[in-house]
Protein backbone atom coordinates (compact mmCIF):
# COMPACT_ATOMS: atom_id res chain seq x y z
CA UNK A 1 0.00 0.00 0.00
CA UNK A 2 1.22 3.35 -0.62
CA UNK A 3 2.57 5.27 2.36
CA UNK A 4 0.29 8.23 2.97
CA UNK A 5 0.58 11.76 1.30
CA UNK A 6 4.04 10.61 -0.50
CA UNK A 7 3.42 10.99 -3.80
CA UNK A 8 0.29 12.88 -3.92
CA UNK A 9 0.79 14.11 -7.51
CA UNK A 10 0.69 10.45 -8.66
CA UNK A 11 -2.33 9.89 -6.45
CA UNK A 12 -4.20 12.59 -8.43
CA UNK A 13 -3.08 11.23 -11.85
CA UNK A 14 -5.13 8.25 -10.91
CA UNK A 15 -7.79 9.83 -9.78
CA UNK A 16 -8.05 12.20 -12.58
CA UNK A 17 -10.27 11.59 -14.95
CA UNK A 18 -13.18 9.94 -13.16
CA UNK A 19 -15.96 11.59 -11.92
CA UNK A 20 -15.85 14.03 -13.84
CA UNK A 21 -18.51 16.80 -13.49
CA UNK A 22 -21.31 16.36 -16.00
CA UNK A 23 -23.31 19.38 -15.86
CA UNK A 24 -24.15 21.69 -18.38
CA UNK A 25 -21.56 23.54 -18.11
CA UNK A 26 -17.86 23.03 -18.67
CA UNK A 27 -15.51 22.04 -15.49
CA UNK A 28 -13.21 24.75 -16.38
CA UNK A 29 -16.24 27.82 -16.00
CA UNK A 30 -16.93 25.89 -12.57
CA UNK A 31 -14.29 27.64 -10.88
CA UNK A 32 -14.98 30.43 -8.67
CA UNK A 33 -15.16 33.85 -10.02
CA UNK A 34 -16.33 36.89 -11.25
CA UNK A 35 -16.24 35.72 -14.69
CA UNK A 36 -17.44 32.42 -14.67
CA UNK A 37 -19.74 32.57 -12.32
CA UNK A 38 -21.40 34.94 -15.19
CA UNK A 39 -21.51 32.26 -17.74
CA UNK A 40 -22.48 29.84 -15.04
CA UNK A 41 -25.99 31.66 -15.20
CA UNK A 42 -26.16 32.63 -18.78
CA UNK A 43 -25.61 28.72 -19.48
CA UNK A 44 -27.96 28.14 -16.49
CA UNK A 45 -31.39 29.50 -17.00
CA UNK A 46 -33.37 31.38 -14.57
CA UNK A 47 -29.61 31.81 -12.53
CA UNK A 48 -30.93 31.16 -9.28
CA UNK A 49 -27.28 31.11 -7.84
CA UNK A 50 -27.44 34.92 -6.71
CA UNK A 51 -29.03 34.72 -3.12
CA UNK A 52 -27.53 31.35 -2.25
CA UNK A 53 -25.26 30.73 1.10
CA UNK A 54 -21.75 29.77 0.19
CA UNK A 55 -19.18 28.40 2.78
CA UNK A 56 -15.57 28.39 2.58
CA UNK A 57 -13.99 25.49 4.12
CA UNK A 58 -11.95 26.03 7.47
CA UNK A 59 -9.30 25.47 9.32
CA UNK A 60 -7.14 22.62 7.56
CA UNK A 61 -3.82 21.08 7.72
CA UNK A 62 -4.47 18.88 5.17
CA UNK A 63 -4.48 19.57 1.27
CA UNK A 64 -7.29 18.20 -0.85
CA UNK A 65 -4.86 15.85 -2.35
CA UNK A 66 -4.28 14.13 1.32
CA UNK A 67 -8.05 14.21 1.82
CA UNK A 68 -8.26 11.68 -0.85
CA UNK A 69 -5.39 9.56 -0.50
CA UNK A 70 -6.34 9.61 3.23
CA UNK A 71 -9.81 9.07 2.56
CA UNK A 72 -8.75 6.11 0.11
CA UNK A 73 -6.57 4.38 2.85
CA UNK A 74 -9.29 4.06 5.45
CA UNK A 75 -12.04 3.22 2.82
CA UNK A 76 -9.38 0.03 2.04
CA UNK A 77 -10.27 -0.63 5.46
CA UNK A 78 -13.44 0.28 5.90
CA UNK A 79 -14.55 -2.10 2.44
CA UNK A 80 -12.81 -5.08 4.55
CA UNK A 81 -14.19 -4.46 7.92
CA UNK A 82 -17.85 -3.64 6.72
CA UNK A 83 -20.06 -6.60 5.10
CA UNK A 84 -20.77 -5.72 1.69
CA UNK A 85 -24.63 -5.70 0.39
CA UNK A 86 -22.99 -8.06 -2.26
CA UNK A 87 -25.13 -6.53 -4.90
CA UNK A 88 -24.21 -4.81 -7.94
CA UNK A 89 -26.95 -3.57 -8.68
CA UNK A 90 -27.04 -1.37 -5.58
CA UNK A 91 -23.37 -0.18 -5.76
CA UNK A 92 -24.52 0.39 -9.61
CA UNK A 93 -27.78 2.12 -8.70
CA UNK A 94 -25.85 4.69 -5.71
CA UNK A 95 -22.95 5.20 -7.95
CA UNK A 96 -25.52 6.66 -10.67
CA UNK A 97 -26.96 8.64 -8.25
CA UNK A 98 -23.67 9.44 -6.73
CA UNK A 99 -22.71 11.18 -9.68
CA UNK A 100 -25.72 13.43 -10.33
CA UNK A 101 -24.99 14.78 -7.20
CA UNK A 102 -21.56 15.42 -7.85
CA UNK A 103 -21.82 17.02 -10.67
CA UNK A 104 -23.52 19.90 -8.75
CA UNK A 105 -21.16 19.78 -5.84
CA UNK A 106 -19.32 23.03 -4.98
CA UNK A 107 -15.68 21.62 -4.79
CA UNK A 108 -13.89 24.35 -5.18
CA UNK A 109 -12.50 23.11 -8.87
CA UNK A 110 -10.86 19.70 -7.09
CA UNK A 111 -12.26 16.37 -8.18
CA UNK A 112 -12.88 14.16 -6.10
CA UNK A 113 -12.88 10.24 -6.72
CA UNK A 114 -16.10 9.50 -5.22
CA UNK A 115 -16.93 5.70 -4.79
CA UNK A 116 -20.55 4.56 -3.73
CA UNK A 117 -20.77 1.04 -1.77
CA UNK A 118 -23.55 -0.62 -0.19
CA UNK A 119 -22.96 -1.83 3.30
CA UNK A 120 -25.37 -4.53 4.86
CA UNK A 121 -26.18 -3.20 7.89
CA UNK A 122 -29.78 -2.44 8.89
CA UNK A 123 -28.67 0.28 11.08
CA UNK A 124 -30.09 3.98 9.63
CA UNK A 125 -26.56 4.70 8.62
CA UNK A 126 -24.19 6.56 5.71
CA UNK A 127 -21.01 8.12 6.16
CA UNK A 128 -18.65 9.77 3.65
CA UNK A 129 -14.39 9.34 3.78
CA UNK A 130 -12.46 12.40 2.79
CA UNK A 131 -11.91 12.74 -0.88
CA UNK A 132 -15.30 11.11 -1.29
CA UNK A 133 -15.59 7.50 -0.22
CA UNK A 134 -19.64 7.18 0.56
CA UNK A 135 -20.47 4.01 2.48
CA UNK A 136 -24.10 3.97 2.46
CA UNK A 137 -26.00 1.17 4.51
CA UNK A 138 -29.20 -0.63 3.97
CA UNK A 139 -30.66 1.23 6.81
CA UNK A 140 -30.68 4.34 4.84
CA UNK A 141 -31.63 2.96 2.02
CA UNK A 142 -34.72 1.34 3.58
CA UNK A 143 -35.74 4.05 5.98
CA UNK A 144 -35.69 6.27 2.35
CA UNK A 145 -39.04 7.06 1.61
CA UNK A 146 -38.15 8.38 -2.31
CA UNK A 147 -35.14 8.79 -4.21
CA UNK A 148 -35.10 12.55 -3.02
CA UNK A 149 -35.10 11.36 0.62
CA UNK A 150 -31.70 8.95 -0.53
CA UNK A 151 -30.35 11.52 -2.52
CA UNK A 152 -30.72 14.02 0.72
CA UNK A 153 -28.29 12.08 2.78
CA UNK A 154 -25.79 11.52 -0.01
CA UNK A 155 -25.65 15.06 -0.70
CA UNK A 156 -25.60 15.74 3.09
CA UNK A 157 -22.83 13.34 3.29
CA UNK A 158 -20.87 14.94 -0.12
CA UNK A 159 -21.37 18.21 1.65
CA UNK A 160 -18.95 16.83 4.31
CA UNK A 161 -16.58 16.07 1.79
CA UNK A 162 -16.70 19.61 -0.42
CA UNK A 163 -16.67 21.79 2.87
CA UNK A 164 -14.09 19.15 3.87
CA UNK A 165 -14.99 18.38 7.40
CA UNK A 166 -13.14 15.10 8.17
CA UNK A 167 -9.98 16.54 8.19
CA UNK A 168 -10.48 19.95 9.21
CA UNK A 169 -12.36 18.50 12.40
CA UNK A 170 -8.76 16.43 12.96
CA UNK A 171 -7.24 19.25 12.32
CA UNK A 172 -8.60 20.73 15.20
CA UNK A 173 -8.24 17.79 17.36
CA UNK A 174 -4.58 17.46 16.78
CA UNK A 175 -3.47 21.28 17.36
CA UNK A 176 -6.47 21.34 20.22
CA UNK A 177 -4.88 20.48 23.33
CA UNK A 178 -1.21 20.91 23.05
CA UNK A 179 1.23 23.44 20.77
CA UNK A 180 3.67 21.06 19.58
CA UNK A 181 1.99 19.87 16.56
CA UNK A 182 2.31 15.96 15.96
CA UNK A 183 4.37 15.20 18.80
CA UNK A 184 2.44 16.23 21.53
CA UNK A 185 -0.57 15.40 19.86
CA UNK A 186 -0.28 11.70 19.39
CA UNK A 187 2.60 11.09 21.63
CA UNK A 188 0.94 8.64 24.48
CA UNK A 189 -2.29 9.14 23.20
CA UNK A 190 -3.73 12.76 23.20
CA UNK A 191 -6.04 14.46 20.94
CA UNK A 192 -4.38 12.60 17.88
CA UNK A 193 -7.22 11.02 16.74
CA UNK A 194 -6.20 11.78 12.61
CA UNK A 195 -3.38 9.54 12.74
CA UNK A 196 -5.03 6.48 14.31
CA UNK A 197 -7.06 7.00 11.61
CA UNK A 198 -3.79 7.70 9.20
CA UNK A 199 -2.64 4.31 9.91
CA UNK A 200 -5.86 3.79 7.59
CA UNK A 201 -7.73 1.53 10.01
CA UNK A 202 -11.27 2.48 9.99
CA UNK A 203 -13.09 3.02 13.61
CA UNK A 204 -17.11 4.07 13.38
CA UNK A 205 -15.52 6.30 16.34
CA UNK A 206 -12.86 8.22 13.93
CA UNK A 207 -12.04 11.53 14.28
CA UNK A 208 -12.94 12.01 10.28
CA UNK A 209 -16.35 11.08 10.94
CA UNK A 210 -17.45 13.32 13.88
CA UNK A 211 -18.90 16.62 13.02
CA UNK A 212 -19.39 19.83 14.70
CA UNK A 213 -23.65 21.01 14.87
CA UNK A 214 -22.19 23.84 12.74
CA UNK A 215 -20.64 21.32 10.55
CA UNK A 216 -24.41 19.85 10.17
CA UNK A 217 -25.36 22.58 9.54
CA UNK A 218 -23.14 23.36 6.59
CA UNK A 219 -23.94 20.10 5.04
CA UNK A 220 -27.74 20.46 5.51
CA UNK A 221 -27.63 23.89 3.40
CA UNK A 222 -25.10 23.02 0.63
CA UNK A 223 -26.81 19.31 0.30
CA UNK A 224 -30.04 21.24 0.08
CA UNK A 225 -28.37 23.08 -2.45
CA UNK A 226 -26.91 20.04 -4.21
CA UNK A 227 -30.53 18.26 -4.16
CA UNK A 228 -31.89 21.78 -6.16
CA UNK A 229 -29.63 21.90 -9.06
CA UNK A 230 -29.86 17.80 -9.33
CA UNK A 231 -33.58 18.50 -9.91
CA UNK A 232 -34.50 16.82 -6.49
CA UNK A 233 -37.56 18.11 -4.30
CA UNK A 234 -34.96 20.16 -1.87
CA UNK A 235 -37.12 19.91 1.20
CA UNK A 236 -36.37 16.30 1.14
CA UNK A 237 -32.77 16.06 3.38
CA UNK A 238 -34.69 17.51 6.18
CA UNK A 239 -37.79 15.78 5.76
CA UNK A 240 -35.68 12.65 6.14
CA UNK A 241 -33.61 13.30 8.76
CA UNK A 242 -36.88 15.03 10.53
CA UNK A 243 -38.78 11.44 9.66
CA UNK A 244 -35.77 9.32 11.53
CA UNK A 245 -35.78 11.16 14.04
CA UNK A 246 -39.42 11.28 14.89
CA UNK A 247 -39.60 7.95 14.62
CA UNK A 248 -36.72 6.55 16.81
CA UNK A 249 -38.36 9.20 19.76
CA UNK A 250 -38.39 7.50 23.08
CA UNK A 251 -35.28 4.85 21.56
CA UNK A 252 -32.19 4.78 20.64
CA UNK A 253 -32.09 7.20 18.54
CA UNK A 254 -30.80 6.36 15.11
CA UNK A 255 -26.60 5.52 14.43
CA UNK A 256 -26.39 8.36 12.04
CA UNK A 257 -26.67 10.95 15.00
CA UNK A 258 -23.85 9.53 17.13
CA UNK A 259 -21.77 11.27 14.15
CA UNK A 260 -23.81 13.72 12.74
CA UNK A 261 -25.22 15.44 15.58
CA UNK A 262 -28.76 16.99 14.83
CA UNK A 263 -28.37 20.73 14.37
CA UNK A 264 -31.24 23.10 15.85
CA UNK A 265 -33.74 24.55 13.77
CA UNK A 266 -32.21 22.15 10.60
CA UNK A 267 -36.73 22.27 8.99
CA UNK A 268 -36.24 25.50 9.25
CA UNK A 269 -32.74 26.41 7.94
CA UNK A 270 -33.46 24.39 5.13
CA UNK A 271 -36.47 25.66 4.17
CA UNK A 272 -35.05 29.16 4.46
CA UNK A 273 -32.24 28.21 1.50
CA UNK A 274 -34.92 26.92 -0.29
CA UNK A 275 -36.29 30.36 -0.22
CA UNK A 276 -32.89 31.67 -1.20
CA UNK A 277 -32.90 29.80 -4.27
CA UNK A 278 -35.99 30.89 -5.44
CA UNK A 279 -38.49 28.23 -4.17
CA UNK A 280 -39.21 25.40 -4.91
CA UNK A 281 -37.95 24.12 -8.29
CA UNK A 282 -40.58 23.39 -11.05
CA UNK A 283 -41.11 19.65 -11.93
CA UNK A 284 -38.72 18.43 -9.22
CA UNK A 285 -38.26 14.99 -8.66
CA UNK A 286 -39.21 13.09 -5.93
CA UNK A 287 -39.04 9.22 -6.62
CA UNK A 288 -37.63 6.96 -9.55
CA UNK A 289 -38.92 3.50 -10.46
CA UNK A 290 -35.55 2.36 -10.37
CA UNK A 291 -35.16 3.52 -6.47
CA UNK A 292 -38.88 1.16 -5.62
CA UNK A 293 -36.44 -1.80 -7.62
CA UNK A 294 -33.23 -1.01 -5.31
CA UNK A 295 -35.28 -0.51 -2.09
CA UNK A 296 -36.93 -3.96 -3.01
CA UNK A 297 -34.01 -5.62 -3.66
CA UNK A 298 -32.14 -4.43 -0.34
CA UNK A 299 -35.04 -5.78 1.88
CA UNK A 300 -34.42 -8.85 0.81
CA UNK A 301 -30.77 -8.86 1.01
CA UNK A 302 -29.77 -11.47 4.24
CA UNK A 303 -29.52 -9.89 7.24
CA UNK A 304 -25.80 -10.02 8.48
CA UNK A 305 -26.29 -10.05 12.51
CA UNK A 306 -24.87 -7.19 14.26
CA UNK A 307 -22.19 -8.52 16.59
CA UNK A 308 -20.31 -9.63 13.35
CA UNK A 309 -19.92 -5.84 12.44
CA UNK A 310 -16.05 -4.74 13.24
CA UNK A 311 -16.92 -0.89 12.36
CA UNK A 312 -19.81 -1.08 14.33
CA UNK A 313 -19.21 1.71 17.05
CA UNK A 314 -16.99 -0.89 19.16
CA UNK A 315 -13.80 0.51 19.50
CA UNK A 316 -10.77 -1.51 16.90
CA UNK A 317 -9.02 -4.25 19.12
CA UNK A 318 -5.47 -3.70 19.42
CA UNK A 319 -3.96 -6.29 17.01
CA UNK A 320 -1.24 -8.39 18.06
CA UNK A 321 2.19 -7.19 18.23
CA UNK A 322 3.65 -5.88 14.78
CA UNK A 323 5.96 -7.98 12.52
CA UNK A 324 9.75 -7.56 13.46
CA UNK A 325 11.45 -4.44 11.95
CA UNK A 326 12.75 -4.85 8.43
CA UNK A 327 16.82 -4.66 8.45
CA UNK A 328 15.98 -3.33 4.59
CA UNK A 329 15.67 0.76 5.37
CA UNK A 330 13.71 4.00 3.48
CA UNK A 331 14.98 7.14 3.15
CA UNK A 332 13.47 10.33 4.88
CA UNK A 333 14.44 13.97 4.36
CA UNK A 334 13.44 16.96 5.94
CA UNK A 335 15.10 20.47 6.08
CA UNK A 336 16.09 20.16 9.25
CA UNK A 337 17.77 16.01 8.84
CA UNK A 338 17.78 13.18 7.16
CA UNK A 339 17.26 9.64 8.33
CA UNK A 340 16.25 5.94 7.58
CA UNK A 341 13.72 3.63 9.14
CA UNK A 342 12.88 0.25 8.45
CA UNK A 343 11.30 0.14 4.99
CA UNK A 344 7.89 -1.99 6.63
CA UNK A 345 7.03 1.03 8.66
CA UNK A 346 5.09 3.35 7.79
CA UNK A 347 5.66 7.44 7.53
CA UNK A 348 2.86 9.73 8.83
CA UNK A 349 3.13 13.48 8.99
CA UNK A 350 5.05 15.51 7.13
CA UNK A 351 8.06 18.02 6.98
CA UNK A 352 10.02 18.08 10.00
CA UNK A 353 6.86 16.14 12.40
CA UNK A 354 6.89 12.79 11.22
CA UNK A 355 5.90 9.57 13.09
CA UNK A 356 7.36 6.06 11.78
CA UNK A 357 5.59 3.36 13.25
CA UNK A 358 5.13 -0.56 12.10
CA UNK A 359 1.46 -1.56 10.97
CA UNK A 360 0.13 -2.16 14.36
CA UNK A 361 2.32 -0.01 16.24
CA UNK A 362 -0.08 3.29 16.65
CA UNK A 363 -3.07 1.72 18.95
CA UNK A 364 -6.12 3.06 20.64
CA UNK A 365 -5.01 2.89 24.21
CA UNK A 366 -7.21 1.57 27.47
CA UNK A 367 -8.15 5.23 27.82
CA UNK A 368 -9.98 5.40 23.95
CA UNK A 369 -7.25 7.75 23.37
CA UNK A 370 -4.67 6.79 20.09
CA UNK A 371 -0.75 6.01 20.99
CA UNK A 372 2.56 4.97 19.69
CA UNK A 373 3.10 1.81 20.91
CA UNK A 374 5.95 0.70 18.67
CA UNK A 375 8.00 3.11 16.61
CA UNK A 376 10.22 6.35 16.26
CA UNK A 377 8.76 9.80 16.25
CA UNK A 378 10.74 13.10 14.69
CA UNK A 379 10.00 16.80 15.64
CA UNK A 380 11.59 20.21 15.50
CA UNK A 381 10.54 22.66 18.09
CA UNK A 382 11.27 26.15 17.40
CA UNK A 383 14.01 27.78 20.02
CA UNK A 384 13.49 31.44 21.37
CA UNK A 385 16.44 33.10 21.30
CA UNK A 386 19.98 31.91 21.45
CA UNK A 387 20.88 28.39 21.81
CA UNK A 388 24.24 27.99 21.19
CA UNK A 389 25.17 28.21 24.30
CA UNK A 390 25.88 25.01 26.64
CA UNK A 391 23.26 24.63 29.03
CA UNK A 392 20.36 25.49 26.56
CA UNK A 393 20.37 21.86 25.19
CA UNK A 394 19.57 20.29 28.92
CA UNK A 395 17.32 23.38 29.82
CA UNK A 396 15.14 22.79 26.56
CA UNK A 397 15.37 18.90 26.75
CA UNK A 398 13.65 19.32 30.28
CA UNK A 399 10.76 21.66 28.68
CA UNK A 400 10.02 19.17 25.87
CA UNK A 401 9.99 16.58 28.86
CA UNK A 402 7.89 18.50 30.96
CA UNK A 403 5.37 18.98 27.91
CA UNK A 404 5.33 14.97 27.54
CA UNK A 405 4.39 14.75 31.05
CA UNK A 406 1.70 16.55 30.63
CA UNK A 407 0.40 14.56 27.66
CA UNK A 408 1.39 11.81 29.39
CA UNK A 409 0.65 11.78 33.57
CA UNK A 410 2.26 8.40 33.76
CA UNK A 411 5.80 9.49 32.62
CA UNK A 412 8.60 9.22 34.50
CA UNK A 413 12.32 9.83 33.99
CA UNK A 414 14.21 6.22 34.10
CA UNK A 415 17.31 7.22 33.41
CA UNK A 416 19.05 10.67 33.69
CA UNK A 417 19.91 12.65 30.72
CA UNK A 418 23.69 11.82 28.96
CA UNK A 419 26.08 13.22 26.95
CA UNK A 420 26.29 11.12 23.57
CA UNK A 421 26.67 12.19 19.65
CA UNK A 422 24.44 12.04 16.90
CA UNK A 423 25.90 12.58 13.22
CA UNK A 424 28.79 14.03 15.26
CA UNK A 425 27.02 17.04 16.88
CA UNK A 426 26.64 17.04 20.89
CA UNK A 427 23.06 15.47 21.95
CA UNK A 428 21.32 14.12 24.72
CA UNK A 429 20.35 11.11 25.83
CA UNK A 430 17.02 10.53 28.03
CA UNK A 431 15.16 7.30 29.05
CA UNK A 432 11.89 7.27 30.25
CA UNK A 433 9.23 4.97 31.39
CA UNK A 434 5.47 5.53 30.44
CA UNK A 435 2.32 3.40 30.38
CA UNK A 436 1.70 1.67 26.65
CA UNK A 437 -0.90 1.78 25.20
CA UNK A 438 -0.58 -1.94 24.59
CA UNK A 439 -0.72 -2.59 27.92
CA UNK A 440 1.82 -2.70 30.68
CA UNK A 441 5.41 -0.40 30.68
CA UNK A 442 6.76 1.59 28.29
CA UNK A 443 10.45 2.42 27.55
CA UNK A 444 10.67 5.76 25.98
CA UNK A 445 13.98 6.42 24.54
CA UNK A 446 14.80 10.21 23.95
CA UNK A 447 17.61 11.90 21.80
CA UNK A 448 17.49 15.70 21.54
CA UNK A 449 19.96 17.80 19.87
CA UNK A 450 20.37 21.44 19.07
CA UNK A 451 20.28 22.55 15.42
CA UNK A 452 19.72 26.01 14.02
CA UNK A 453 16.04 24.70 13.13
CA UNK A 454 15.28 24.33 16.41
CA UNK A 455 15.52 21.42 19.19
CA UNK A 456 16.06 18.13 16.97
CA UNK A 457 14.20 15.41 19.37
CA UNK A 458 13.50 11.73 18.40
CA UNK A 459 11.29 9.63 20.91
CA UNK A 460 11.92 6.10 20.18
CA UNK A 461 9.22 4.11 21.85
CA UNK A 462 8.27 0.22 22.51
CA UNK A 463 6.95 -1.73 25.45
CA UNK A 464 9.48 -2.62 28.10
CA UNK A 465 8.61 -6.34 27.42
CA UNK A 466 9.80 -5.90 23.92
CA UNK A 467 11.99 -3.32 24.02
CA UNK A 468 14.92 -5.32 23.62
CA UNK A 469 13.83 -6.58 20.08
CA UNK A 470 13.68 -2.91 19.16
CA UNK A 471 16.73 -1.93 20.89
CA UNK A 472 18.84 -2.91 18.04
CA UNK A 473 16.50 -1.30 15.52
CA UNK A 474 16.22 2.06 16.85
CA UNK A 475 19.91 2.41 17.23
CA UNK A 476 20.51 2.06 13.19
CA UNK A 477 17.82 4.70 12.73
CA UNK A 478 19.55 6.84 14.79
CA UNK A 479 22.62 6.10 13.45
CA UNK A 480 21.12 7.01 10.40
CA UNK A 481 20.41 10.76 11.10
CA UNK A 482 22.24 13.12 9.19
CA UNK A 483 21.96 16.95 9.79
CA UNK A 484 22.58 19.60 7.23
CA UNK A 485 25.77 21.67 7.37
ZN1 LIG B 1 -23.42 15.33 8.76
Amino acid sequence: MKRPGRKPSGLFLLVAGRCKVIGMVPSRLRAPGAISFALLCLAVVPCSHAQRTQFKPGWNRYSPQEDISLGKQVAVDAEKQLPSCNAPNVDAYLTELGKKLVAKLPTGGVEYPCEFHCVNDKAINAFALPGGYVFVNRGAIEASDNEAQLAGVMAHELSHVALRHGTSEATKAQFAQTGVGILGAIFGGNAGGALLTELGRFSAGGVLLRYSRSAETQADVVGTQVLYDAGYDPRALAQFFEKIEAESKGQNPPEFFSDHPNPEHRVERVQEEIDKLGGLPRNMKRDSAEFEAIKREVLALPVVRRETLAGGGAAPRPMGPPPAPSAKFEEYQAAAYGMKYPDNWKKYGEKESVLFAPDGGLIEGSDGKPGLAYGVIVDVTKVPGDASDGKAMEKLTQELIGTLQKSNPKMKIARQSGRVRLNGQPALSTYLSNESPAGGEETDWLITVIRPEGLVSFVCAAPQKDYEKYDQTFSAILDSVRFGK
